[in-house]
């Protein structure tokens, strides 16, 4: 296992714990409530105990989601709040039938939980292609409830969860018990009604919420801009917002928290050394492998699949630039950064082993840190050099030639493991008519719309790629016809919910989509698969337009 995974799996381990400690206390702090709750039933109430109850039913709306029991979260939202309505009023003007009728609802929060229980186990994220590829929480603090409301409207279209929050103190008192994975908010809030020369702040629950902040505002002045800055945001949009920039901005930014740990290969004969040199690496949050067997090299490099090799020049039987040597011999792993880890000082001796194939030489001791940073930076610099030849710039998403290379090596994979992959071909439909009416420009923010949209919808191991001009290809590793048929009609009804603007007019534009399956198509390569879910697409077309067609729901067919 890898120690990705190894790391993974005790991070899954320790939050299953938490879990199943929330789960154990449970019981009890809903009998509590209920003996809370009962008092209430009585002739007089007091307001301490109400104070108490509304507490605790806001704590556990705010917990039962985070442990998965959203059902529960729910009940006992919509129980605090009619407790607040009462907290807001003379105690004596609640009548007794209210407060009965509410103690039986406590009561029943007890069952909400088994359900909810069933619930959170059956909503588990599985393999299947129709579940989304994450489900993005995003907070968006706007006091304008309709531009909040049609704001939170499109973003839901690219797959994100929107929460709106009108007023900025339900924000803040929020983000005590929950987290987003990111907040939108509207600069001019806090200055409402108050100096409107005050710069505006963060208040602490809210910053310590420590996700990426994005600004959306009418606001453009240098100022503002700068205080945004300071404040850590990520994104600074003016109103009216151009919601495709802004989705773009989201994918970036949530796309580089999720980027893949970086890989390294060390190859030391010094076994302590190479060691240390693995925790360090690991400690900073990268994979890294040490080289066991020299002669195993090439396998290595290939199963591993390392970004950058760490390497020792003086070994007993090979030399490092021996080794490097016949790295570079192979032309896949030409560009593969090699940097040199040598107590070697002598110069004419470092220039010399980097004259064979290595791209960098670091000097024996060397601190962690020091080691870290010089690993992180080549392989981010790798990283995006390679982003820069194999992604078309317009939509980030792989070009032709990767695509089809990924395609090619996905149905072989798939071959060999026996679980199905589904190619898909997605073409917009009339698109001439966007470009001849709206312009070239507003046809770009068309096709980088959908780019994105495709981007957020799938999973982390599903590829995604820009075939031609407007004409997208999805690769969809261990899903079947069936899964893939619900996910690209997701994507079509999503994309057909989207609205794009072009003077003060709104419109909308359609796709449609064509698929291959390679347990329907068992003698095809990743060439032939495209061909067949090129064809599926020209039926789609044929058919109508805005359908997915494909697959062996064909004889169903696709609604329109
Ligand atoms: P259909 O429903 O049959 O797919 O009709 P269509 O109009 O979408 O198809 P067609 O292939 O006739 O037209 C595709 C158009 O896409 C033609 C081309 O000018 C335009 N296009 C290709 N690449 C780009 C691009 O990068 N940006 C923009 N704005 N337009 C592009
Ligand atoms: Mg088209
Ligand atoms: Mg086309």
């Amino acid at each position: 296992m890898s120690n990705e995974k190894t790391m993974a799996v005790a991070v899954a381990e320790q939050l299953a714990r938490l879990r199943d400690d929330y789960l154990a206390r449970l019981p009890a702090e809903l009998t509590g409530l209920e003996a809370l709750a009962s008092g209430l039933s009585g002739s007089e109430i007091d307001r301490a105990s109400l104070d108490e109850l509304y507490q605790r039913l806001h704590k556990l709306a705010g917990s039962g989601g985070t442990f998965g029991l959203a059902a529960l979260s729910v009940g006992a939202r919509s129980l605090e709040q009619r407790v607040r309505g009462w907290l807001a009023e003379p105690l004596d003007a609640v009548d007794v039938q209210a407060r009965q009728t509410f103690a039986q609802d406590v009561a029943a929060l007890g069952k909400t939980l088994s359900e909810a229980n069933a619930m959170a186990s059956a909503t588990l994220p599985d393999k299947g292609a129709s579940a989304p590829g994450q489900c993005i929480q995003v907070w968006l603090v706007e006091d304008d409830a309709l531009l909040g409301q049609a704001l939170g409207r499109q973003l839901e279209s690219f797959n994100y969860v929107v929460r709106l929050f009108t007023r900025i103190g339900d924000a803040e008192a929020a983000a005590q018990t929950e987290r987003p994975d990111m907040l939108l908010m509207d600069v001019m809030f806090e200055q409402e009604g108050e100096n409107s020369t005050e710069v505006f702040t963060l208040h602490p629950n809210l910053r310590a919420l420590s996700c990426p902040l994005l600004f959306i505002t009418a606001q453009d002045d240098f100022q503002s801009r700068v205080r945004a800055s300071q404040l850590g945001a990520e994104g600074y949009f003016l109103k009216p917002l151009e919601v495709p920039r802004l989705v773009n901005r989201m994918v970036q930014v949530l796309e580089k928290l999720r980027a893949p740990s970086q890989r390294v290969l060390i190859v030391d004969d010094d076994a302590d050394l190479a060691e240390h040199y693995r925790l360090a690496l690991l400690a900073a949050g990268m994979e890294a492998e040490i080289l066991q067997q020299p002669a195993a090299i090439m396998e290595k490099i290939a199963t591993f699949r390392p970004e950058l090799v760490l390497m020792d020049m003086h070994m007993p039987d090979f030399s490092g630039p021996d080794l490097a040597g016949v790295i570079r011999q192979h032309d896949n792993w030409s560009s593969l950064p090699i940097v040199y880890l040598s107590a070697e000082t002598d110069l004419d001796r470092q220039i010399e082993a980097m004259n064979r194939g290595a791209d960098d030489f670091l000097t024996k001791p060397i601190s962690d840190a020091q080691l870290v940073a010089a690993v992180r930076i080549r392989i981010e610099r790798a990283r995006y050099l390679d982003e820069q030849i194999n992604r078309d710039s317009l939509t980030g998403l792989l070009k032709h030639a990767s695509i089809k290379e990924s395609a090619g090596i996905e149905v072989i994979r798939a071959r060999r493991s026996g679980k199905p992959v589904t190619l898909a071909m997605l073409d917009i439909d009339h698109f001439k008519v966007v470009n001849d009416t709206y312009g070239h420009a507003v046809g770009d923010v068309v096709i980088s719309s959908i780019a994105m949209l495709l981007r957020q919808r799938v999973r982390q191991s599903d590829i995604v790629g820009r075939y031609g001009g407007e004409e997208f290809v999805l690769v969809l590793p261990e899903c079947g016809a069936k899964d893939a048929h619900l996910l690209l009609d997701d994507i079509r009804q999503r994309f057909a919910a989207v609205r794009f603007s072009y003077a003060q007019k709104d419109f909308t534009c359609t796709l449609s989509a064509g698929l291959a399956c390679s347990a329907q198509h068992p003698d095809s390569n990743g060439a032939a698969l495209l061909v067949a879910a090129d064809e599926a697409l020209y039926v789609a077309k044929r058919g109508g337009r805005n359908q997915v067609r494909g697959g062996q729901l064909d004889l169903k067919g696709a609604q329109p």
